[in-house]
């Protein structure tokens, strides 16, 4: 099983330094194959492949002295990278089509081999930059083999370092408990067994604040002139609106880890039903809100912090169909309606907890389990 740990870096000035042009390196590496990419096929309509790219990096090394500063597998991995881009491109239903990286805006370089840490010292040995901190705080040591390792530099002046590992260890819990996890918008998340995880309130009051902060900066830009010609004034805000988006960046992960730790250590079987966030993003007042929760990297969260996953359909009418008797009440599609009465056997019903309780029955018949029928609880908040 494949997992990461991210951990915050303390380098050197000069190290920090030498971060900064790895990325950069990359990033023109990128943008020159991209480049030639998008040339050779107006030309002659050839694709350049990934292989023939990589085969080209030791020519444009020599025209540009200052790429052999990083790490060469680092540029050898973009090319990989930009390979991807294009596939994920002509995927159906994929991306867009690869743009061109600009500076401050995710930069990163990976490094496709195995770093040396060192837990004593809580230092890591990496290609090129040689030996950097790392800051301790209550991160968890891995256990396992490393396979590689991204090192980003973020636009608030922080350094992390992503390592990527497998590890054999299976997770202990065989409690034989199931549930089922509503997602929504109105609470984060209703589980079958009653329990509600409530949307973030302090979230909603940083959001607005970035708005007040977004519309400063834009009003303080000046259309005329290039990004190093701006005021300091702007370049104040756009600082703080980076501060405050990787605030609530931290904010949104930490509670999810946190929803998704509790419930991996209090099921083992986890029924949750796949949705469709990008044909929800097309809807303009659900989109600011889905982003806001981060459902999909909860549901990957689950994925491997939990053994038994099981994944259910989009289409099954979940919040549709009475628990009790199976009845589908087309009315319900309507978001608005939060509680309802089944026509047929009369049975109240909490939108959301109806959902859950279908989709732990269905998940559960997935996996080939007998299913009873469940009584019906109250709501109560989890212990967190
Ligand atoms: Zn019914």
């Amino acid at each position: 099983m494949l997992r990461a740990i991210k951990y915050e870096l303390n380098p050197t000035k000069a190290q920090k330094t030498l971060i900064k042009q790895s990325c950069g390196c990359c990033r023109k590496v990128y943008n020159v194959m991209l480049d030639r990419k998008i040339g050779a096929y107006k030309k002659d309509g050839t694709t350049l492949s990934a292989f023939e790219l990589i085969n080209q990096l030791p020519k444009l090394k020599s025209e540009l002295e200052y790429l052999k500063e990083c790490p060469s597998q680092a540029l050898q991995q973009v090319i990989k990278n930009l390979d991807k881009a294009y596939q994920n491109f002509f995927r159906k239903g994929g991306n867009g089509y690869p743009k061109f990286k600009k500076k401050g805006i995710k930069d990163s370089f990976r490094i496709p081999v195995a770093c040396a840490i060192d837990y004593d010292n809580w230092t890591v040995k990496t290609a090129k930059i040689g030996t950097i901190k790392i800051y301790k705080g209550h991160n968890k040591q891995i256990k396992g083999t490393i396979k590689s390792y991204t090192i980003t530099h973020t636009n608030t002046g922080k350094y992390f370092i992503s390592v990527l590992y497998e590890t054999m260890d299976k997770p202990k819990l065989n409690n034989n408990k199931s549930v089922g996890i509503d997602i929504g918008i109105k609470d984060f998340a209703t589980l079958s067994d009653g329990t509600v995880f409530e949307n973030q309130k302090h979230l909603k009051s940083n959001l607005k604040k970035l708005r007040v902060l977004q519309r400063t900066a834009s009003r303080r830009y000046q259309k005329n002139k290039k990004r190093e010609e701006q005021s300091n004034n702007w370049k104040k805000s756009v600082r703080q609106v980076a501060k405050l988006h990787e605030r609530i960046t931290f904010q949104r992960n930490d509670y999810l880890h946190k929803i998704s730790t509790w419930i991996a250590n209090n099921y083992s079987i986890i029924c949750i039903e796949t949705l469709n966030v990008k044909g929800m993003m097309k809807n303009y007042h659900l989109a600011q809100a889905i982003s806001d929760c981060g459902w999909s990297k909860f549901v990957n969260m689950l994925e491997y912090k939990c053994d038994n996953l099981v994944k259910i359909d989009k289409w099954f009418a979940s919040s549709q169909t009475c628990f009790e008797c199976g009845y589908k009440n087309t009315n319900i599609k309507d978001l608005s309606i939060r509680e309802w009465t089944c026509p047929v056997c009369g049975t109240y019903h909490n939108r959301d907890l109806n959902a859950a309780k279908n989709i732990e029955r269905e998940g559960l018949s997935l996996c080939g389990h007998k299913v009873s029928g469940c009584t019906m609880l109250a709501p109560r908040t989890p212990p967190l």
